[in-house]
């Protein structure tokens, strides 16, 4: 039987090597598959360069690659056709003469361009070609290993590169880093940009002496390696002075890990270490610096807490602001290694763990393996941080740190399975809050931002399932989004409840070690799922992992609990959903109903019986209960008529959330009129629950634990009043004129009672906010108030708090009257004044401010935005200004910024997404509604020069500044207009476009 497995697949391979893939440009998926056939046990000594301002990187790279099948044959067996090898290089658009190969060899000998370019010298035995963004060795290829040497030179840019430079405008020092991810390291040396063929690295670099160098793993010391003098004046060139002092640096050789994971970063960093993390008092579990790796478990098969040595480093300009997060930081950091270590039964994989905080970084993290990026400021909070700012801090730390097993250790084959890393990194973050930082309430949380950012891009035209297909990497960034983000980890939820969490558990770890410094699929994740619980799991996992949309299910409750599942619209799925309902009765009783949701023929109509309590009525179900299926789950009118009259005196947080949650769903589905929903989060916000429950007359203690818990919860605070934004800016009137009377655009068809009606509830929430501002009882609570308020304030009033926060700003100290903790907040102070609003305001918030003031066309912004630029000078203050001015409402103020977002070169990618939020608010949408068709048009450009999820930020501000059928006609326009966009491009404006869709439904419905 083994025999004849084996002649069989002999026949197989020579069949493939027979047929080499045609050469097109990027990284195509054929490609990778028979690179992945035919090429084993690569290797990459890379030797780099790194001049103080050069545009280009300077290195030689010596690659080694054996080839031949993959598996059962050894070089010397093989015959037949000797397969090519190909190297992917891309040059970047407009800076192509930047990258240059010069002295290549392979295997001892030159190799030139071949007689297809021209460069040809015929007279040489090994050439090689450059075609389509690959070099392409076939002569003096051999079975076995083979050595490719060459010197290279590619770009640093300060955008648009895998190596940028970053200049502290502060201090004027440099630094530079990677970011590969996904396909880019392709444009920095030639190498095998594609996930599953994982390499050792071996990295050398030669920097200024003042610099300091992080990488995967970690080296020697510098005094191993010693000091080298500037020699040569074309070295150094005109900025570094002849005789700077130089440092070469050898790092130690990685794992086996993929290209997007490889990095390094330089520049003359701070670098904080942490006793706790660094130290190790039991004295020989630490893993090793160097070589002699420790691979996963214990020869126990138990994994002990290991210290893996890491540093935070922070650019010298901000090290004093680092310091007093620093403890915490690394206290986060170590917190989650210890945990993952043991729910995964595996010690961290890499020999150190180093974060390194990159100014105006493009993602909030980065997980190279032993090197995670971190963006600056979401460490380094620009704001005076609230529960939710800690909250975000703590699950990036946490998703990051998860990686290092799910992304890192085990890795997708393809971007097809992104959704596998993605998914697991913030499951695993969530898990790790729950465990590290009970007092946020993980699960909760997990609700209220990951699920709902979920149903909102699974429920539009623009949906994908979770897994994606990609043919070529050079599409790989569209797989990034919502669905990746936070339905595939909302759907690991579901399926460690349909599971059962310890066999989810067990198949985790499973998989892990199975994969280990290779590669899995999500096939292979299943296959540990079935092995654990024993079951078939075929058609479950196909369903939620290849299908797109999102079950939304209807209650019914006559006697019993029913639940109708509408046919998804994108797929015309049925949802296999587990789950359980809470049912409440009319004498306070409660029952939780667990149950299967299956597919059924009737379109999935089932009720669950409410068996032994038939006799007392329900007041109230709510579906979904505990939040452990994935659905847009409705509430019947009864019920929902019990939380619109009940929602302030429910008790717990939980599930008050997802009452809130389940109304703003009959919002969204244009059930429940906007208004309502604005109108209950003013009177539940504004109104101390206590006081509403002693007129009812309920039980004191119980109402006490309301009033707590309803001001402490700045999660669900923050998530109402960005829904009442949203109702607000979408879903009701227009909103009203600018200040100086100017008026942009058409008003609403409704007449002056409706008017009247709307100004006054747009008055109210405003001054609830100004209220809550003052009297909230923690600082965290008056942030998140504030917060709202700048992105609703609209009012001659409400501008004057504005300017008010804004002048006493100078003095944050807010003597004039912090509210107590504890007893009843009051607006006034005993002596009857006013009291004073206790917010410190920050640089950012002053910005922010001022940039709201101008958006609204208020006569003393202009003025004001002067005199901040006059005392703040910083990096960020320059991004800042220049964000704020973007809002400035004038047909040629909005002309001169889209010239500076699509012809301006030299700018940075931050600057232009920190400016184009301002420009597209939602107030000056006739301003910039002449831009939408244009914007639509430069996403393929965005999609091939710019980072990750600029397209994404791009389409929410164009899109998303827009909110009128007119609009909408423009999109539906150019979708049949360009039959041959890019499919994954399409989906994007579809999914953007959903909030224009329900925007025109809810209001023609409603009709304010
Ligand atoms: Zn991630």
């Amino acid at each position: 039987m083994r025999i004849l497995l084996l002649g069989f697949l002999l026949i197989m391979s020579s069949a493939v090597i027979a047929q080499t893939p045609t050469i097109e440009s990027g990284v195509p998926l054929e490609l990778a598959k028979w690179r992945a056939a035919h090429y084993s046990d690569v290797r990459y000594k890379l030797n780099l360069t790194l001049e103080k301002m050069s545009p280009v990187l300077k290195g030689t790279i010596e690659i080694r690659v054996k080839v031949g099948a993959r598996t059962l044959l050894s070089a010397s067996s093989q015959g037949g056709e000797i397969p090519p090898i190909i190297l992917d290089w891309r040059k970047v658009k407009d800076h192509e003469e930047k990258s240059t190969i010069t002295n290549v060899t392979i295997n001892g000998k030159a190799a030139e361009f071949s007689r297809h370019s021209p460069r040809a010298d015929k007279s040489v035995r090994a050439p090689f070609e450059e075609h389509n963004e690959h070099l392409i060795f076939r002569d003096g290829v051999v079975f076995g290993e083979n050595v490719i040497k060459l010197d290279f030179t590619s770009p640093i840019l300060t955008s648009g590169s895998a190596i940028t430079r970053y200049i502290d405008k502060e201090d004027g020092t440099e630094y530079i880093y990677s970011l590969f991810v996904p396909s880019d390291a392709s444009t920095a040396f030639p190498v095998f940009d594609q996930p599953d063929l994982k390499a050792r690295f071996t990295l050398t670099m030669t920097v200024p002496s003042s610099w300091k160098l992080v990488s995967n793993t970690a080296y020697p010391g510098s005094d191993a390696t010693g000091y080298k003098k500037w020699m040569s004046q074309d070295v150094v060139g005109a900025i570094n002075a002849p005789g700077e002092w130089i440092t070469t640096t050898t790092f130690a050789e990685t794992k086996p890990i993929s290209t997007y994971v490889f990095a390094f970063a330089a520049g003359p960093f701070e670098k904080f270490t942490d006793a706790g993390i660094g130290s190790n008092p039991s004295g020989n579990e630490r893993a090793p610096l160097r070589s002699g790796i420790p691979t996963g478990t214990l020869p126990t098969g138990r994994v002990t807490a290991s210290a893996p040595e890491g540093s935070i480093y922070v650019r010298r300009s901000q090290a004093a602001k680092f310091k007093p997060h620093a403890a915490e930081v690394f206290r986060l950091n170590r917190e989650a290694v210890k945990f993952f270590e043991q729910y995964f039964d595996y010690k961290f994989p890499w020999p150190k763990y180093d974060l390194v905080l990159i100014p105006e970084f493009p993602f909030g993290g980065m997980e190279h393996a032993g090197a995670t990026f971190l963006r600056e400021s979401s460490i380094i909070f620009p704001q005076e941080p609230t529960k939710n700012d800690h909250i975000s801090r703590a699950t990036l730390i946490f998703h990051e740190t998860a990686h290092q097993w799910f992304g890192d250790t085990v890795t997708m084959r393809w971007f097809d399975d992104l959704w596998l890393k993605e998914g697991f990194a913030t499951f695993m973050a969530y898990k790790a809050l729950e465990k590290i930082m009970p007092e946020m309430n993980a699960w909760k949380v997990f609700y209220e931002r990951v699920k709902q950012a979920a149903y909102q891009t699974d429920s539009t035209r623009g949906t994908t399932a979770i897994y994606q297909p990609i043919a070529n990497l050079s599409a790989a960034k569209s797989a990034y989004g919502a669905i990746v983000y936070n339905k595939a980890p909302a759907f690991l939820r579901q399926a460690e409840f349909y599971l059962e969490s310890d066999k989810f558990q067990t198949a985790v770890r499973a998989f892990l070690k199975k994969h280990e410094f290779a590669n899995g699929a999500w096939q292979d994740l299943v296959k540990e799922f079935e092995a654990s619980s024993g079951r078939d799991l075929n058609v479950w996992a196909r369903q939620w992992v290849t299908f797109p949309g999102v079950g939304v299910v209807s209650s019914f409750i006559p006697s019993e609990l029913c639940w109708m599942q509408k046919k998804d619209r994108n797929s015309g799925n049925v949802w296999d959903i587990r789950t359980q309902a809470l049912l409440r009765f009319e004498d306070g009783s409660e029952k939780v109903e667990e149950e299967i949701r299956r597919p059924t023929s009737r379109i999935g109509f089932e009720c669950t019986p409410v068996r032994s309590t038939t006799d007392k009525r329900i007041v109230f179900g709510l579906p979904n209960y505990g939040d452990y299926g994935y659905g847009i789950f409705l509430l019947d009118e009864k019920s929902r008529d019990y939380v619109l009259k009940n929602i302030q005196y429910e008790k717990d947080p939980f599930l008050r959330t997802m009452m809130w949650g389940a109304l703003w769903d009959s919002v969204r589905e244009g059930e429940l009129d906007p208004r309502v929903f604005v109108e209950l989060v003013v009177k539940v916000l504004q109104n101390p629950a206590r006081e509403q429950g002693r007129n009812k007359g309920d039980d004191s203690n119980a109402l006490t634990n309301v009033r707590a818990s309803a001001t402490e919860d700045e999660s669900t605070t923050a998530l109402l009043l960005n829904r009442v934004g949203t109702a607000m800016n979408y879903y009701m009137s227009e909103p009203p004129a600018l200040a100086g009377g100017q008026k942009l655009g058409p008003g609403p068809t409704d007449g002056p009672a409706a008017n009247a009606a709307r100004t006054d509830l747009r008055s109210r929430v405003e001054d609830m906010l100004i209220e809550r501002m003052r009297d909230a009882p923690t600082l965290g609570q008056r942030i998140t108030f504030y917060r709202a308020f700048l992105s609703i304030a609209s009012s001659e009033k409400a501008r004057g708090v504005l300017k008010d926060l804004l002048a006493a700003g100078g003095n944050p100290s807010g003597s004039e009257g912090a509210p107590k903790r504890s007893g009843a907040p009051k607006g006034t102070l005993p002596t009857g004044r006013v009291t004073a609003i206790a917010i410190p305001i920050k640089t950012k918030d002053r910005f922010d401010i001022v940039t709201r003031l101008l958006i609204l066309n208020d006569p003393d912004a202009p003025k004001l935005l002067a005199d901040l630029e006059k005392t703040e000078k910083s990096d960020d203050a320059k991004r800042w200004a220049y964000a704020a001015k973007a809002g400035i409402p004038t047909a040629e103020n909005k002309a001169k910024y889209w010239n500076d977002f699509i012809n301006d070169k030299t700018m940075s990618e931050s600057w232009i997404e920190a400016a184009f939020g301002p420009f597209n608010s939602i107030r000056h949408s006739d301003l910039t509604l002449p831009y939408l068709q244009k914007a639509l048009r430069e996403l393929p450009n965005h999609k091939r020069s710019r980072k990750i999820f600029f397209v994404n930020g791009w389409l929410g501000a164009f899109v998303g500044g827009q909110r009128s059928q007119e609009a909408l006609d423009i999109i539906d326009k150019f979708i049949a207009d360009n039959p041959n966009l890019d499919k994954d491009l399409r989906l994007k404006i579809l999914e953007n476009a959903d909030i224009i869709e329900r925007a025109v439904k809810i209001r023609a419905k409603f009709g304010r």
